[in-house]
C-alpha cells in the first residue's frame, strides 16, 4: 500500500496539475491511495434503462436512452439556459442547462443515440433533467459502468471546473489500470481468514466499480470492518498503556470532611445510584490507578452531589479540588449551592470566572499555590497558566460535552502526578458512540431520578393556542409557580432572534402585568445576568424569559413551566436539556413546546419524540437516528477525533461492537503487539497517528 500513498495523484493519466490542485484542495487528496480511499456515497443501479413514458414523480435517478430532437437557448443573463428536447419511441423530456451552454450547445449531435441518466423533476405538468450524464451509444466501445455506478461527493468549485463525479470515476478507474498486480495487504492474514473478509485489493476495486450489490455489500464490510477496528485497537491500547504506566494519586482514607458532611449536613437520602457511583469512584481512586471516568445522568438526577462528596475525599486526603463548569451561571450557582450545603464545616471554598476581579484573583492564586484553597470552583477561567495548583487531586468537569478533548488534557497537567479525572454529562451520548468517542473513559451511569419527582407533562402547541397558553401560565403562577420562556439564540440570525426575544419579553410584560417578568440573554453583563437570575431564584420574578445561556444545570425547584419558542429550531438533545430545567421540585411540571403549522417530517417526529418520552438516553438514541452522529449536539461541540470514511456509527454499532471484541482479544494475547504476526497491526497504527497528525496541521 505505501507505493500507492506516495505516488503523488498529480501524474495519474488525466489529472495533472490543475485538477490535482483542485483535488488537493477541496477533498485533501494528494496521493494514489487517498483518492481510492475517497468512498462513493451512493450508487445507482444502471442495469436498466427506462422509457420515457414510465416516469414519475417517484423516479430518483434514471437511464434513458434516445435522440435530442430540438435545441434552444431561453431567457438571458444569469436565467440564461440551454434547452433540449430528447425523444424516444415513448415520449418526450427537457433537458435543461444552465452552466457551460456554449460547449454543451456545440457537442450536441442530433443524428446519433444518447444514452442519459439523471434525476427527473416535475416542472409545469412536465418532466425535464437537469445536466444530465450523456454518453454516445458506440457498440463498438464498452461501457465503464455496467452494474451499479458510483457517485462521489465534489465540491461547487470541483464542479465549475469541469471535475465531476464521473470524472472521479474516470480517475478511480485510471489508478486501476496504471497500477498493476495486488494492492497489498493492511489486515493480518490469520485476521481476513478468521473473519472471512475480502483481502484489500478486492474490497477497493469492488467498492468503487461493484458488479452486483452482494459483492459490493462484502467489500464495504471488510472496509468498514477495518476502519473501526483501527480506531478500536488504537483506543484500547492507550487505555491499556496508561492504567498500566501512570499512577494516580492513591486516596487510602475516607476522613472527617466526607464523613462529617454525610452525617450532618447531607439534606437527603443519596439514591440508590448515587451511592453507587460514589462507591465506584471510591474504588478507584483507592488504588492507585488514574481515575478517567466519565459519568453520565439524566438532567436532574443529582449529579452534583456526587461531585461534591467526590471531592471531599480527595480533601480528606490532603488534596485539592476543582470543579469547571461551561457557563458563568452555571459556576455561580454550583459555588453557591456547594458553599451552602457545606455550611458550618471549615473549608476553603472559592469561585473563579472572567468576572472575577484582580484583586480576589491573586488571592485565589496564592491560596491556591499556598494549599489554603481546598476547593476551586469555576469556568475556562481554571485552565488559565496562571492558575497553580498546590497538589491537586481531583478534577470535576461539569456538561462535559461543552468542553473539548484538549481542554480536558489542560487539567490533567496543572499537577506532576495527573489528578484524577471525573467528567459529567446530562447529554447522554448513546453506548457506542461513547465506546467510540470516550473509548479511553470507564464510564458510570445514574440511572434513577431522586425520589417523588413526577415525570414532566410535555405537549405541543400551535402558536394559535396562545390564548389557552397564557390561561395555562395564570393558573400555574397563581398556585405559587413560576414560568420559563426559552427563544432561540442562533448565531447566524442573531439579530431576529434578539428582535423575538425583545418582544416576547415585552409581550409577557403586556399579557401578565400583575406579575413580574424578567429577562436574560448572554449578552448582558454578568452582573446583570446574575441579578435577573437571583431575582427569578428568589421568586421576586414570576416570569423569566431566556435564551439558551440557562440550558445547562441552573436549578430553580419552584419552577414548574418551561414554555420553549419556535421549539422547531431546536434539537432534540436542547429540547431535553431545557425541559430538564423543571421538574426539580416535587411539583408536577410542564413542557410546552410552541410551533408555527408548518413542519417538516424530522421536526414533527422531534415533537412527537419529546411529548412521548422522558428518557434522555432514549432521546439521544432517537436524536442520533434521526441526525447522524456527525451532528449529534455534544459530539459537535467535542469533535469527533477521529474521521470516518465508509463507517457509519448509526448503521454500523453492531460492526463496531464486534471490532471492538477482535481488537481486545488481540490485545489480550499481545498487549504491546509484538508477535510477528503483529507487525502489520503496528506499522498501521503508527501511519493512522501520522496522518491524523497531518490533518490537524492542516486544518
Ligand atoms: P444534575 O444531575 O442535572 O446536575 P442536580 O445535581 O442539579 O442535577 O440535582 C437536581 C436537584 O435534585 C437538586 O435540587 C438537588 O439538590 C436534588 N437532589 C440531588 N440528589 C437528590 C436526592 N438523592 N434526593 C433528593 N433530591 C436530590
Ligand atoms: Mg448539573
Amino acid at each position: 500500500m505505501s507505493e500507492l500513498a506516495t505516488r503523488d495523484i498529480t501524474y495519474l493519466p488525466g489529472v495533472g496539475p490543475k485538477k490535482a490542485d483542485l483535488l488537493r484542495n477541496e477533498l485533501k487528496i494528494q496521493s494514489y491511495e487517498d483518492l481510492l480511499y475517497h468512498f462513493p456515497y451512493k450508487y445507482i443501479d444502471r442495469s436498466r434503462t427506462y422509457k420515457i413514458r414510465e416516469i414519475s414523480t417517484t423516479s430518483s435517478h434514471i437511464q434513458l436512452r434516445g435522440k435530442v430532437v430540438g435545441l434552444n437557448t431561453v431567457g438571458s443573463g444569469k436565467s440564461q439556459r440551454l434547452v433540449a428536447k430528447f425523444a424516444d419511441d415513448s415520449g418526450v423530456i427537457e433537458l435543461v442547462w444552465f452552466k457551460f451552454l456554449k460547449q454543451i450547445k456545440s457537442s450536441l449531435d442530433p443524428n446519433v443515440e444518447y444514452v442519459i441518466f439523471g434525476k427527473p423533476s416535475k416542472f409545469n405538468s412536465s418532466y425535464n433533467i437537469v445536466h444530465p450524464e450523456m454518453e454516445k451509444v458506440d457498440p463498438a466501445k464498452p461501457k465503464i459502468v455496467s452494474g451499479l455506478q458510483a457517485f462521489y461527493h465534489t465540491t461547487e468549485k470541483m464542479k465549475n471546473n469541469y471535475l465531476s463525479s464521473k470524472g472521479i470515476q474516470k480517475m478511480q478507474q485510471n489508478i486501476f489500470l496504471s497500477f498493476q498486480g495486488l494492492i497489498s495487504e493492511t489486515l493480518p492474514a490469520y485476521i481476513i481468514q478468521q473473519y472471512k473478509l475480502m483481502i484489500l485489493d478486492h474490497a477497493l476495486r469492488t467498492v468503487h466499480f461493484p458488479k452486483n450489490s452482494q459483492e459490493l455489500q462484502q467489500a464495504q464490510f471488510r472496509l468498514k470492518f477495518e476502519e473501526l477496528f483501527y480506531i478500536q485497537l488504537n483506543i484500547l491500547r492507550l487505555k491499556n498503556q496508561r492504567s498500566r504506566n501512570i499512577k494516580g494519586h492513591i486516596f487510602s482514607t475516607v476522613g472527617d470532611f466526607f464523613n462529617h458532611f454525610f452525617y450532618n449536613n447531607l439534606p437527603f437520602e443519596l439514591t440508590g445510584a448515587q451511592k453507587r457511583v460514589i462507591r465506584e469512584i471510591r474504588n478507584d481512586v483507592g488504588t492507585g490507578r488514574q481515575l478517567n471516568r466519565l459519568l453520565q445522568g439524566d438532567v436532574g438526577s443529582g449529579k452534583t452531589m456526587v461531585a461534591l462528596m467526590v471531592m471531599l475525599i480527595a480533601l480528606d486526603n490532603s488534596y485539592q479540588a476543582c470543579l469547571m463548569a461551561p457557563t458563568e451561571i452555571l459556576a455561580t450557582q454550583h459555588f453557591e449551592s456547594i458553599t451552602q450545603m457545606l455550611n458550618g464545616m471549615d473549608l476553603n471554598v472559592r469561585l473563579l470566572t472572567g468576572s472575577t476581579r484582580k484583586k480576589q484573583r491573586d488571592i485565589i492564586h496564592s491560596e491556591l499555590q499556598s494549599g489554603e484553597l481546598q476547593i476551586l470552583i469555576g469556568t475556562h477561567a481554571l485552565l488559565e497558566d496562571v492558575v497553580q495548583f498546590n497538589n491537586l487531586g481531583m478534577v470535576i468537569i461539569d456538561e462535559q460535552h461543552r468542553f473539548g478533548v484538549a481542554q480536558r488534557a489542560k487539567l490533567w497537567k496543572k499537577n506532576d502526578i495527573p489528578p484524577h479525572v471525573l467528567v459529567m454529562t446530562a447529554t447522554p451520548i448513546p453506548r457506542t458512540l461513547a465506546m467510540t468517542v470516550y473509548g479511553d473513559l470507564d464510564v458510570s451511569v445514574i440511572d434513577e431520578l431522586p425520589p417523588g419527582r413526577k415525570p414532566i407533562e410535555t405537549k405541543h402547541y400551535f402558536h394559535n393556542r396562545r390564548n389557552n397558553l397564557n390561561k395555562f401560565i395564570k393558573t400555574e403562577i397563581v398556585k405559587g409557580r413560576q414560568v420559563y420562556v426559552v427563544y432561540p439564540l442562533i448565531e447566524e440570525s442573531e439579530k431576529m432572534d434578539f428582535k423575538n426575544l425583545a418582544e416576547g419579553f415585552e409581550y409577557m410584560q403586556t399579557a401578565f402585568p400583575e406579575y413580574k417578568t424578567t429577562m436574560v440573554h448572554g449578552k448582558m453583563k454578568p452582573a446583570e445576568k446574575d441579578a435577573a437570575m437571583q431575582e427569578f431564584a428568589r421568586g421576586e420574578a414570576q416570569i423569566l424569559v431566556a435564551t439558551t445561556v440557562i440550558e445547562v444545570g441552573v436549578n430553580v425547584p419552584n419552577a414548574s413551566v418551561m414554555i420553549i419558542e419556535s421549539a422547531e429550531r431546536f434539537g432534540l438533545s436542547q429540547l431535553h436539556q431545557l425541559r430538564g430545567r423543571v421538574g426539580r421540585g416535587a411539583e408536577q411540571s410542564y413542557c410546552i413546546l410552541m410551533t408555527g403549522h408548518k413542519l417538516g417530517e424530522d421536526t414533527r417526529k422531534r415533537m412527537n419524540i419529546m411529548v412521548d418520552s422522558n428518557d434522555g438516553f432514549e432521546i439521544a438514541e432517537a436524536d442520533m437516528k434521526l441526525r447522524g452522529p456527525g451532528d449529534l449536539e455534544g459530539t459537535q461541540q467535542s469533535g469527533l477525533p477521529f474521521e470516518l470514511k465508509i463507517a457509519n456509527i448509526t448503521r454500523d454499532s453492531q460492526l463496531l461492537q464486534h471490532a471492538r471484541n477482535v481488537a481486545n482479544a488481540i490485545l489480550e494475547k499481545d498487549p504491546n503487539l509484538e508477535q510477528p504476526e503483529n507487525q502489520i497491526l503496528n506499522r498501521q497504527l503508527t501511519k493512522l497517528a501520522r496522518q491524523k497528525m497531518n490533518w490537524s496541521m492542516i486544518s
